[in-house]
């Protein structure tokens, strides 16, 4: 666990292998390219036998002073329709059993914020009770923006019939603004490119000042090259623009950036470097 002021974070890990090759994230990411970046990588975001990007998936579990939030929830059990397939493995309940095991039941959360709504994101918003998709966290309100909403539900996916229409069923799906507030420790800001209603989450205690940055950044080898952008990327200029603010915005503070897919221990601080922006990951030995 790690202490923001009086707010209590917890990574909450879902994958952590090595799946992705590259040039399967970022198009510009031939071996040649990558050459100058491969000592400054290897081993935490790259790894030196596959060759392949390391991007774990990853939920973060915040206690307030009021609320019990998690901020995505990953990918899920039962949930087969999205590459790679190490990260859709049928029945696997990893994620839920680190999730009990830092002493939180479902039924303990208060709100989910979905950042965006990609399958690795809002996997466990659902799980599957006697054939049928049921949300999850039965006493939460889940908050997505309404232009994320709005596009999921246009696209027409089984990403929103399985992970988000059973929570609106449900009642338990609240739709705000891209800068909506829930109070003075916990705020959205819009952050869209990678998805049309993409979100970050800040998090503020004792003039403490955390963002979940969600996919507006994959992987390290962006604070080198923030014009790469990632394949699954929905609006290309939009999202460059939006990297680039974010890291010259928290750059050299002591703002904590906690990421979806950046090596373990995935949160730390924007920092110079000799490429550009570097991170500087936090000192944890909580159980990731
Ligand atoms: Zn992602």
């Amino acid at each position: 666990m790690l202490k923001l002021g009086k707010i209590r974070i917890e990574p909450i890990v879902e994958h952590n292998v090595p799946v992705y090759r590259p040039t399967d994230m970022f198009d510009e990411a031939t071996p040649q390219a990558l050459e100058p970046y491969r000592e400054w990588l290897e081993p935490l975001a790259l790894c030196p036998i596959s060759g392949n990007l390391i991007m774990p998936v990853i939920a973060y579990l915040v206690r307030t002073d009021h609320h019990m939030i998690l901020i995505d929830t990953c990918c899920g059990k039962d949930k087969n329709y999205a590459e790679p397939a190490e990260w859709h493995e049928p029945a696997n309940e990893l994620w839920m059993t680190r999730l009990l095991s830092v002493g939180v039941k479902p039924e303990d959360i208060d709100f989910v914020f979905c950042t965006h709504l990609h399958s690795d994101h809002c996997g466990w918003n659902t799980r599957l009770v006697d054939g049928r998709w049921e949300p999850t966290f039965p006493n939460a309100k889940y908050v997505i923006s309404r232009e994320e909403y709005l596009d999921t539900e246009r696209e027409g996916s089984s990403i929103f019939t399985d992970n988000v229409l059973p929570v609106a069923q449900a009642g338990q799906v609240q739709l705000v603004d891209l800068d909506y507030r829930l109070d003075d420790q916990v705020w959205l800001e819009p952050t869209v490119g990678h998805s049309a209603g993409h979100v970050a989450v800040h998090l503020r205690s004792k003039n403490r000042h955390a963002v979940m940055c969600g996919d507006l950044i994959h992987s390290p080898l962006q604070l080198a090259e923030p014009r790469w952008n990632c394949n699954s990327d929905w609006n290309i200029p939009k999202a460059i623009e939006t990297r680039l603010t974010f890291l010259d915005e928290h750059c050299e503070t002591d703002h904590l950036i906690l990421t979806s897919h950046f090596p373990l221990p995935s949160m730390g601080n924007i920092v110079t470097g000799k490429f550009g922006f570097d991170f500087n990951y936090v000192d944890y030995c909580g159980c990731l």
